[in-house]
């Protein structure tokens, strides 16, 4: 077994690498040992071990040469090596490298959109994270979904439905930066991802990619809009979580009425929520209009969930009524706004909160505050 320094060794695997010619061009100074493997065989792995394997392919080379009476290829060398040790590669298949790129390019990328594709964002997006979080840097998520498409699909036909998602994707992917990673994530849903960016910069971008949408004179002419929402780590932990959370902020989006970006707020877990069922009146916060009786599913301090068949947009302002045993004396009143909206199958999951402390409800939360 050769035992030789990196320097040394690194000098023997170019040299042996220049003798085949075939690869020389692709490797540069700054290549690693690693590097270098991965011109020759798929395998991802560390430099150390790089240079284990190394040692072992020169020392296999020129065995192979000595017993062939003729110098072989490093290929071969590196292939016999592979092989023979069974467990690294049991199956090998020698296919040539152009080849082998188009077939990877297939298995990443969506066919019609050329955006990478959902499996692809998930192994990226997790490397991604983890390096922002090792690294202490911002990564946000931008999803986004084009507006009324299946109008656009009903009324123009599903060609031209794929004629927009195709010239969606190519202003997407023209806007954003090079190293921010553009998948399609499901029908006209897409996902970016923007490593070493704060909220900030990722409503900065999102506002570029809807000017570039806008802009566009074949999307401009059929009137093609999307909504987008936007999450930031570490402000939000998790990949699973900013995932959710940018569709949260796209639902609030949609329901604020379309065309526009949302940025999701960390959750704020203040007040503990009690599973109080109250009878509430959500009313126009001026005229006092009930515009709905609804009965909560759960209470804090700081506002109410309540599910209900109307339509309210995020951040409206309302007027919530606490209703007691007497219909004619409310408990107490406050002013609201609706901070999110979730919508399920059969209806709309709300949750409000208060504008104003109401003090009642201090009493009836927190009994043990008060004495
Ligand atoms: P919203 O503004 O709330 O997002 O409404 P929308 O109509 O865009 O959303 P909805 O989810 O109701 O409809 C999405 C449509 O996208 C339905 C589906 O037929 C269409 N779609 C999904 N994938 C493709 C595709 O590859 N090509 C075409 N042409 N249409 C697709
Ligand atoms: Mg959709
Ligand atoms: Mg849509």
């Amino acid at each position: 077994m050769r035992v030789k320094v990196y320097g040394d060794l690194r000098a023997a695997v170019l040299e042996a690498v220049s003798r085949d010619g075939l690869v020389s061009r692709e490797i540069g100074a700054e290549n690693g040992l690693s590097a270098i493997l991965a011109q020759y065989v798929h395998i991802e792995c560390p430099e150390y071990e790089a240079a284990r394997h190394w040692g072992a392919i020169l020392d296999r080379h020129e065995e192979l040469s000595r017993a062939a009476e003729r110098p072989v290829t490093l290929y071969a060398a590196v292939a016999d090596y592979f092989a023979s040790q069974g467990t690294l590669l049991p199956t090998p298949y020698i296919v040539d490298a152009p080849v082998f790129r188009s077939t990877l390019q297939l298995a990443m990328v969506d066919s019609l959109t050329g955006a990478y594709n959902r499996r692809y964002m998930d192994t990226t997006l997790r490397k991604e994270y983890n390096r922002c979080e090792r690294w202490g840097k911002s990564l946000s998520l931008c999803m986004i979904d084009i507006d009324n498409f299946k109008r656009i699909n009903d009324t123009k036909g599903h060609p031209f439905g794929d004629q927009v998602l195709q010239r969606v994707a190519a202003m997407l992917s023209q806007t954003i930066r090079d190293e921010d990673i553009l998948c399609r994530f499901g029908g006209e849903e897409f996902l970016v991802a923007l490593p070493e960016t704060d909220a900030e910069g990722a409503m900065a971008l999102s506002s570029r990619l809807r000017a570039a949408v806008k802009q566009d004179p074949f999307l401009a002419r059929h009137g093609v809009t999307f909504s987008g929402g936007t999450a930031t780590y570490p402000e939000i932990k998790g990949v699973e979580e900013l995932i959710a959370a940018s569709d949260r902020a796209l639902y609030q989006a949609k329901y604020s009425g379309k065309d526009c970006i949302f940025q999701a707020q960390p959750e704020r877990r203040q007040f503990g929520r009690f599973p109080y069922s109250w009878t509430v009146s959500v009313q126009n916060e001026h005229t006092r209009e009930e515009l709905s009786d609804v009965t909560t599913l759960n209470v804090s301090l700081g506002g109410i969930q309540f599910a209900c068949g109307v339509p309210y947009h995020a951040d409206m302002p309302i007027h919530l009524v606490f209703r007691s045993e007497d219909p004619e004396t409310p408990e107490f009143e406050t002013r609201s706004r609706i901070s999110w909206v979730r919508k399920t199958r059969s209806q709309f999951l709300y949750g409000a909160r208060f504008e104003e402390s109401p003090i009642p409800l201090m009493v009836r939360l927190q009994p043990s505050t008060q004495g």
